[in-house]
């Protein structure tokens, strides 16, 4: 298993003497080459369970382990290593950087490890050949549309070569037939980069494409269906 949550409870000061209880005793676990679909109403703690997966907030208890690291028992630097080498993070807004091209959006997890983006060039080529972006390598964000936006973003997550792929909404500004693009992209590129995803959505067609639909509801995983 790449991705492993088991029993994460996680709450968040609410005013000065409450907690909110985001997540509730969740266990989940996601393998390699496999997308996981993360669902249920808004409030329910789907991105505090991907914060907690992407190491971005420490639970208050329970087990999660990433790319075989207990996290858990990482310092806050090691965190931060395993999260920039095995987790790549794909949000509902692109958060590109304006004054940059699609090539550099991509090399910049390069440049932000420390490492030679000359290096690394051919790599981020062809990951936005793979998405789709062979023709636009040189454009900034303002000169591509949204869904070529995420697609970018997408290809910054696999820069990296991540075990863990966390996507949060990622469709959901999009319109459908963008959206069913970018769903039947993200089941390939899971497939071809072997990475283990964790994908919130609302969205029916990603949900009848995942290899499982884990359902939550008030902090708690309220059901898990295996789609195939
Ligand atoms: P979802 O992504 O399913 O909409 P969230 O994980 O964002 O759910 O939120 C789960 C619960 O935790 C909600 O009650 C939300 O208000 C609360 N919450 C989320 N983030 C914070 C925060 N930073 N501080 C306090 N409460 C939060
Ligand atoms: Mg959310």
């Amino acid at each position: 298993m790449s991705l492993v949550l088991d029993n994460v409870t996680l709450t968040y000061p609410d005013g000065d003497r409450d907690r909110v209880l985001a997540v509730d005793g969740v266990s989940l676990s996601v393998p390699r080459g496999r997308l996981v679909g993360l669902t249920g109403p808004s409030g329910c703690g789907k991105s505090s369970v991907l914060s907690v997966a992407g190491t971005l907030i420490t639970p208050d208890s329970g087990h999660v382990e990433v790319a075989g690291a207990t996290v858990e028992d990482l310092d806050a630097e090691d965190r931060a290593r395993l999260r920039r080498e095995q987790v790549g993070f794909v949000f509902q807004h692109d958060n590109l950087l304006p004054d940059l091209t699609a090539l550099e959006q991509v090399l910049l997890p390069v440049h932000l490890a420390g490492g030679r983006p000359s290096r690394h060039r051919a790599r981020a080529r062809d990951l936005l050949a793979e998405v789709g972006l062979a023709d636009a390598v040189d454009r900034r964000p303002g000169q591509l549309s949204g869904g070529m936006r995420q697609r970018v973003n997408i290809a910054r997550a696999l820069m990296g070569e991540p075990a863990v792929l966390l996507a949060d909404e990622p469709t959901s500004a999009l319109d459908s037939h963008r959206a069913a693009e970018m769903i039947d992209l993200l089941v390939r590129l899971v497939s071809e980069h072997d990475v283990a995803a964790l994908f919130v959505t609302h969205d029916m067609r990603a949900l009848d494409d995942a290899d499982e639909v884990v359902r939550m509801l008030d902090g708690q995983v309220a059901e898990l269906t295996h789609a195939r």
